[in-house]
């Protein structure tokens, strides 16, 4: 028996008790004729003592290990004098009567605790070691329990878990495939998914009801900040539904996960239309935990003889409530904030609205107190509040100003990480313009139903048909979405028309679910989730590689493992694969 008691649970009561441990050697201390080694496991960490005065011999030994060596001891439990209240054992410690090492370690290249010295590439190398951090190592218990808690709410609501095949054939959802070469069919390749849009609706066509599955999906996207090639989402999808019985389904195992997980009861989920996400938030995954709606102010603005707003077509002002104290430094920054390239307005406007009621702007020369009285009734400002104001073409404002809102949210420390906000998106276009070649692509899928009401504007007005999509949004993050399928094959065959596709393309394509349609498909629907991104949410972190055991660093590899690599010419000629030399 390598151990009678894990390192995490001996308490007061257990004083007395001979006990045997196995575990990490966390911290090494010798004092005189005593020395003090912490054992660590994945349950917590155990003080043990060194004493002479109980074994000549063992004092010597314990001089002989290292950080991470891997130990086992035995010894008597007993109430330490002075006790460590942070961590669940603090109160005993193991008197060490005898004592094995199980395999000696190497001096790690970073230390073994939650503030650690090692930097991200160091970490992602020794990834390893990184896990036996309990920083680390609780995301991935949280992830667990999630996981748990997804499979018992879903599995309790007649959902059934499927796996779907992994080495397919592509599916257009908006991403690069990644491709494996078929070795007996040379020439050829499989995709990986991007998603298993098609199989789960197949699914549907099948009679099954209700499907979901935790599954990998593999995007080959450009390289940024947060985004890894493999992820892993909550995939679900249902029969005989419409989207207010998919809204209620997948806002309950919201409301199960907050509640099981973290002990949160969710506020019920409100819904929001793309369209006022747009005009009141300038972007389609609002932060709803805090205010500052836009305001328009085009009417109250324009024809004051301020060429800049004379020339816009939309001027839009936030209000930031209580920062009328920003100084004139604190100003330039957000000014040169929202000149940044990467935001790209040409100047910010403000208004203060002093503690008097009296307004001070940075364009008092066009507008007075009664035009400026004007514009705070507009954005809700009170005496205390700063007005924000830019100003340009619609989108581009719209685009700037939900920077600028967000970058308020934070200084002003309306964005606490552990008060959740919700929201539901619905109604988005069920079509984007590419600006360059006027193509149209589909904004969710190219299986998402247009509104039935909106059908008849498909060939007249593609850019105004709205898809019956939805997106679940939880503090400005957008951690699901899905839609209502369509399920019927001229529907389907007009959609990849307006694509783009030709009748040959659409049916060499996607043949397999056009022809299914013609079998008895139901009307369905479905969502998926973020699963990263959602653990990631929940653990009050902007970083999903925190959550992920293995994760590819920002440049799409694995630096442990060292992947991608290579192949030997013997196994690419296999392959019938030639490879360019660069
Ligand atoms: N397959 C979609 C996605 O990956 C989700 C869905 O429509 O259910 O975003």
């Amino acid at each position: 028996m390598y151990r009678s008691h894990t390192c995490g649970e001996l308490k007061l009561a257990d004083a007395g008790k001979v006990v045997t441990l196995a575990g990490w050697a966390a911290r090494i201390r010798t004092m005189g004729g005593m020395a003090f080694i912490d054992i660590r496991d994945r349950y917590g960490i155990t003080q043990l003592a060194f004493n002479e005065g109980y074994d000549a011999g063992i004092l010597e030994q314990a001089s002989q290990i290292g950080r991470e060596f891997v130990i086992q001891v035995t010894g008597k439990v007993a109430e330490r004098e002075s006790k460590n209240p942070q961590i669940p054992t603090g109160d005993v410690e193991v008197i060490v009567t005898e004592f094995k090492i199980l395999n000696p370690a190497k001096t790690p290249p970073f230390l073994i605790e939650n503030e650690t010295d090692g930097g991200d590439d160091l970490r992602m190398q020794y990834r390893y070691l990184d896990l036996r951090r309990e920083v680390v190592r609780a995301n991935m218990v949280l992830r667990h329990k999630m996981a748990q808690e997804v499979r018992r709410y879903l599995s309790d609501s007649d959902f059934i878990e499927v796996e779907t095949p992994v080495l397919i054939k592509s599916t257009p959802e908006g991403a690069r495939d990644f491709v494996v070469p078929s070795r007996l069919n040379p020439g050829q390749f499989y995709a990986l998914p991007q998603s298993p849009q098609t199989f789960k609706q197949l699914l549907m066509v099948s009679g099954f009801d209700r499907y979901f599955q935790i599954v990998k999906c593999f995007r080959d996207e450009d390289l940024r900040a947060d985004r890894q090639p493999e992820f892993t989402q909550i995939d679900c999808e249902m029969s005989f539904v419409e989207r207010e019985d998919i809204l209620h389904v997948f806002e309950g195992l919201t409301r199960h996960l907050f509640q099981k997980v973290k002990g949160i009861d969710l506020p019920e989920v409100p819904m929001m239309s793309y369209a006022d996400a747009m005009q009141f938030y300038g972007c389609d995954k609002p932060d709803l935990r805090f205010d500052m709606r836009f305001a328009d102010l085009n009417d109250m603005a324009k024809g004051k003889g301020f060429g800049v707003f004379d020339n816009s077509e939309a001027v839009i002002g936030i209000c930031a409530p209580g920062a009328a104290s920003y100084t004139r430094k604190q100003l330039d920054e957000l000014t040169d904030f929202v000149k940044r390239p990467q935001i790209g307005a040409t100047g910010l406007i403000y208004c203060r609205v002093e503690a008097d009621g009296t307004f001070k702007s940075s364009v008092d020369k066009f507008f007075d107190q009664n035009a400026l009285s004007g514009w705070a009734a507009a954005c809700g400002a009170n005496p205390g509040d700063l007005i924000l104001v830019l100003a340009g073409p619609l989108n581009k404002v719209r685009k700037q100003m939900n920077e600028l809102r967000l970058e308020m949210g934070t200084r002003l420390g309306l964005r606490d990480p552990f008060n959740y906000k919700p929201l539901w998106v619905i109604d988005f276009p069920l079509l984007e313009q590419d600006e360059e070649s006027g193509r149209w692509h589909a904004m969710h899928h190219p299986f998402t139903s247009p509104l039935p009401e909106d059908i008849h504007l498909m060939q007249s007005d593609p850019g105004a048909v709205r898809a019956n999509a939805y997106d679940l949004v939880i503090n400005g993050v957008e951690v699901g979405g899905g839609s209502i399928r369509i399920h019927n094959r001229s529907l389907q065959e007009r959609m990849f028309e307006l694509l783009g596709f030709t009748p040959e393309q659409a049916r060499a394509q996607f043949g397999f679910l056009m022809d299914a349609f013609e079998y008895g498909a139901p009307p369905h629907g479905g969502i998926a989730f973020g699963f990263d991104r959602l653990c990631s949410l929940f653990g009050g972190s902007e970083t999903i590689r925190d959550y992920i055991a293995f994760p590819k660093n920002n440049a799409g590899r694995d630096v442990m493992i060292d992947a991608p690599s290579a192949l030997d010419q013997e196994q690419l000629d296999e392959l019938s694969v030639s490879v360019k030399q660069r």
